[in-house]
């Protein structure tokens, strides 16, 4: 069985790793699984049905893609944003709304003088 060589580059540029759900287990397309007869280079979706996990014996459909080694992450960087409140202690959080409910007490008083 032979693939067209167009399909294997993309792969090849950037194999995808899969992580075993069921033990961590890492299956790397560099490196193959000698212990079944897997040469290095081999991806992932090449890998024979009837392969299972080395580790602990999982099916295929256990493994979850997991990304390149060296593909970039976006997600690094968004793990800082959030709302300036959740970043607050309890006792600024209750500074905060008193403050609020006071201004808002003086405005009352002074929409009430001012009536
Ligand atoms: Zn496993």
């Amino acid at each position: 069985m032979t693939e067209p060589a167009e399909e294997k580059t993309l792969a090849e540029a950037a194999p995808s790793r899969y992580e075993c759900r069921s033990c961590g287990y890492v299956y790397e397309p560099n490196k193959g699984d000698s212990g079944q007869n897997i040469p290095a280079g081999t991806a992932f979706e090449d890998l024979p049905s009837q392969w299972r996990c080395p580790v602990c014996g999982a099916r295929r459909t256990v493994f979850d893609d997991i990304g390149a080694i060296d593909a970039p992450s976006g997600f690094q960087d968004n793990l800082s944003y959030g709302f300036g409140v959740n970043r607050l202690t309890p006792r600024q959080k209750n500074l905060l709304i008193f403050g609020a409910l006071g201004l808002g007490f003086l405005m009352f008083l002074s929409f009430y003088g001012l009536s």
